[in-house]
C-alpha cells in the first residue's frame, strides 16, 4: 500500500503563533463570558427564558469578530483559512451551548452564502452576519424529512409576475432559529425532485417561529421550528442553481462534520484538564484518586483519542486548504474552489465526525464517573458536558448515515467516477503483504507502519470482496457497511497519528519526553484500533462470505491483524502520569 510522505502531512505542532492566538482568543472569551457565570448557572440556562443573556454573549462574540472567522475580509470577516477555522472550532468547545450558537453562525448558517452566493448576495448579507448584528441559520430538516433530507415538503412557487417565490412549509430543529434574521432554506420549486436553496430574511414576512424546544442538552442554544406561510422571497434570493440545493446542503455538512470532530478534540482536552484538576485534589484511601490504575486507564484512553483524532482533523483541514489553493491556481472560481476542495474530503469528514463525536461522548461519560457523585452535580459542569456532547452523534447526519456515506462515497469513487483505482490498489496488496512481513525491517516504527498498511490493505480486500459478492445489494446489508466504515476509520486515524509522530521525530527542536508520550499515544490508539478492526472485519466476513473465500479472508485477517505486542497498561500509565504531572493535556 502507498504510504503518504510525511512532508505532505500537516501536524498540529506546526500551527503558527498567530493561529494559536485565534484559539486562545476564543478560549479566553468562553472563560470570561461563559465560565464566569458559574457552571451551575450555565447548566440551568434556558434558550427561551434566558434569551437576552444568550444574545448578549452572542453579540459580544460578534463585536470581537468571532462570528466572522470564515467570512473573507472583503465582506467584513477575518477570512481564516479552513484549518485555522477548525482550530477556532476546537476553542469554541469550552462554551457548551454557546459553542453551538457561534458554531452555527460561523458554519452551516453562513457558509451557504459564502460558498454558493453571488457577489451581490455576499455583499448584502455577509457583513452583518460577520459582526453578529444578524443571526443566521440553516433550515434543512422537516418533521418528515430528517436523515432523508431530500424528501422535504416545503415548496416554493414563482408568482405570476415572476418577481418572487412564494414559500410554504415547515422546518424543524433549527439552530439559532429563535433569533436569526437570515435563514438559508432548502425547498423544492414547483414539482422538482431535487431541493433548491433560498436566502430568506425574517423581514420578508410569512414566518412563524415555534417555541424553543426542551432538549436534553445545549439548553441555551436556540432550537425552534420555523413555519413559512406564503413567505415572499425576491427571485434574486435563489441561492446557487435551481435543483442543486441538496448537493449544496450535503457539501456544507461536510464542513460541519469535520468541525464537530474539531469541537470533539477541544471537548476531550478540556475534559482532561478538568478531570486531572479534580482527581489530583480528591483524596480517597489517603491518596489522590488520580494515582489509581483504574483512573489512569481512563485518562490514558481519553488522551489517546484526543491525540489521534486531532492528528486526523488537522491533517485533513490542511489538505482542504491545499486543494483550495491548487484549484484556484488552476483557474477555478472562488466558489468552485471552496466547494470542490471540501467535497474532495467528504469521506474523511464523515469518518472524523463519527469518531470525534463518539470519543467525546464517551469522555463525557467517563468524566462523570471519575468525578463520582460530584460529576452528577450541576455545579461542576461535567454532567452538562455529557448532555451537551450527545447531540454530536445525531446532527449534521447521524453517525449511522455518516458510516453509510463514507462507504458509499468510497464505492462511488472506485466504481462510478473511477477516481480510485481499486483494481490497481488490489494488485499491490499481495506485494504489500509480503513486503510487510519482513522481519528485518528496522525502519522508523516499522511494525506500526506495517499494521497501518495492513489495516488499509484489509479494508480494500474485504470491501472489494463484499462489493463483488453483494454488488448493488450491499446497500441493504447495512450491518456490513457499518463494519467496513469502522475499519476505514481505524486505518485513517491510526495512519494520521503515526505520520504525525514520524514527522515530529524528524524535527530537531522536539522535546524527547513529549515525543515519547505522543508515540505511546499513537501506539495505544493502534492497539485499540486493531481490536475494533478485528471485530468489524470478522463480523463483515462472517456475514457475507462462505466456503473457500471465507477461509482465505479469515486467514488473511488473522495474519494481517495479528497480535500487536505492547504493554497497554504500562503505556497508559506513562501517558496518564505525564498528563497528571503537567496538570492536564498540555502539549
Ligand atoms: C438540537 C438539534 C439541532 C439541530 N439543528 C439543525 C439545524 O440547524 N438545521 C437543520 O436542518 N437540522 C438540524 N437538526 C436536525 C438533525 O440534523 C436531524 O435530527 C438529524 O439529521 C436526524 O434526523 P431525524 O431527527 O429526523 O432522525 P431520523 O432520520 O428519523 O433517524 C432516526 C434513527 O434512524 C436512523 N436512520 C434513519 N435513516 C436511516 C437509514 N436510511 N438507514 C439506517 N438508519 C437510518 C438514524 O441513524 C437514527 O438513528 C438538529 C437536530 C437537533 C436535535
Amino acid at each position: 500500500m502507498k504510504e503518504t510522505p510525511v512532508a505532505d502531512v500537516f501536524i498540529p505542532e506546526e500551527f503558527t503563533e498567530e493561529q494559536k492566538m485565534i484559539l486562545h482568543t476564543v478560549q479566553d472569551f468562553m472563560v470570561k463570558e461563559v465560565h464566569s457565570m458559574g457552571f451551575g448557572k450555565v447548566a440551568s440556562l434556558d434558550a427561551e427564558k434566558d434569551k437576552d443573556l444568550v444574545l448578549s454573549v452572542f453579540k459580544k462574540a460578534g463585536a470581537l469578530g468571532l462570528c466572522g472567522v470564515s467570512i473573507d475580509e472583503e465582506y467584513g470577516g477575518m477570512g481564516l483559512d479552513f484549518n485555522t477555522g477548525l482550530l477556532f472550532t476546537e476553542g469554541l468547545a469550552g462554551g457548551f451551548s454557546f459553542a453551538t450558537t457561534i458554531g452555527c453562525q460561523t458554519s452551516i448558517g453562513s457558509l451557504p452564502i459564502l460558498w454558493y452566493g453571488t457577489e451581490a448576495q455576499k455583499v448584502k448579507y455577509l457583513p452583518e452576519i460577520a459582526t453578529g448584528e444578524k443571526g443566521c441559520s440553516y433550515c434543512l430538516t422537516e418533521p418528515g424529512a430528517g436523515s432523508d433530507a431530500n424528501s422535504g415538503k416545503t415548496r416554493a412557487v414563482l408568482n405570476t409576475e415572476g418577481t418572487h417565490y412564494i414559500l410554504n412549509g415547515q422546518k424543524m430543529w433549527i439552530t439559532n432559529g429563535g433569533f436569526a434574521e437570515v435563514f438559508t432554506v432548502f425547498a423544492k420549486i414547483d414539482n422538482d425532485e431535487k431541493l433548491s436553496a433560498f436566502i430568506v430574511e425574517k423581514g420578508f414576512g410569512g414566518i412563524e417561529l415555534g417555541k424553543e424546544e426542551k432538549k436534553m442538552g445545549i439548553k441555551a442554544s436556540s432550537t425552534v421550528q420555523v413555519f413559512f406561510h406564503d413567505c415572499k422571497i425576491p427571485k434574486e434570493n435563489l441561492l446557487g442553481e435551481r435543483g442543486k440545493g441538496f448537493n449544496m446542503a450535503l457539501n456544507i455538512l461536510n464542513s460541519g462534520r469535520i468541525k464537530i470532530a474539531a469541537g470533539g478534540v477541544g471537548g476531550m482536552k478540556n475534559g482532561l484538564d478538568k478531570i486531572v484538576e479534580y482527581t489530583n485534589q480528591r483524596i480517597q484511601f489517603n491518596q489522590p484518586i488520580s494515582q489509581f490504575g483504574a483512573m489512569k486507564l481512563k485518562l490514558g484512553i481519553i488522551a489517546t483519542n484526543a491525540f489521534a483524532i486531532e492528528s486526523g482533523v488537522y491533517r485533513v483541514g490542511a489538505d482542504v486548504d491545499k486543494k483550495h489553493a491548487e484549484l484556484k491556481a488552476s483557474g477555478s472560481s472562488y466558489n468552485d474552489a471552496k466547494i470542490n476542495s471540501m467535497r474532495e474530503y467528504a469521506i474523511e469528514c464523515a469518518i472524523l465526525k463519527i469518531q470525534g463525536s463518539e470519543a467525546m461522548c464517551s469522555t463525557g461519560d467517563e468524566a462523570i464517573q471519575m468525578f463520582g457523585g460530584m460529576g452528577y452535580s450541576q455545579e461542576t459542569g461535567v454532567e452538562m458536558a455529557y448532555r451537551d456532547a450527545r447531540i454530536t452523534k445525531i446532527y449534521e447526519g447521524t453517525n449511522e448515515i455518516n458510516r453509510m456515506l463514507s462507504l458509499g462515497e468510497f464505492y462511488k469513487r472506485a466504481f462510478v467516477t473511477k477516481e480510485l483505482n481499486l483494481k490497481a490498489a488490489a494488485k499491490t496488496v499481495p506485494a504489500a503483504i509480503a513486503q510487510n512481513y519482513n522481519p528485518f525491517n528496522t525502519g522508523f516504527l516499522a511494525t506500526e507502519f506495517e499494521f497501518v498498511n495492513n489495516l488499509k490493505a484489509l479494508f480494500m480486500i474485504i470491501t472489494g470482496a463484499a462489493g463483488n459478492k453483494l454488488k448493488t445489494k450491499l446497500v441493504d446489508e447495512q450491518e456490513i457497511v457499518m463494519n467496513l466504515a469502522d475499519i476505514l476509520a481505524m486505518a485513517f486515524i491510526s495512519e494520521s497519528a503515526f505520520l504525525r509522530v514520524k514527522k515530529l521525530s524528524q524535527k530537531t527542536d522536539i522535546d524527547k519526553t513529549e515525543l515519547d508520550v505522543k508515540t505511546k499515544m499513537a501506539k495505544l490508539y493502534l492497539y485499540d484500533a486493531l481490536d475494533v478492526a478485528r471485530k468489524s472485519a470478522n463480523n463483515a466476513v462472517d456475514s457475507f462470505s462462505g466456503g473457500i473465500e471465507k477461509m482465505v479472508l479469515k486467514c488473511l485477517l488473522r495474519r494481517m491483524l495479528r497480535t500487536y505486542r505492547i504493554n497497554p497498561k504500562d503505556m497508559r500509565r506513562d501517558v496518564a502520569d505525564h498528563i497528571i504531572n503537567k496538570g492536564g493535556y498540555k502539549f
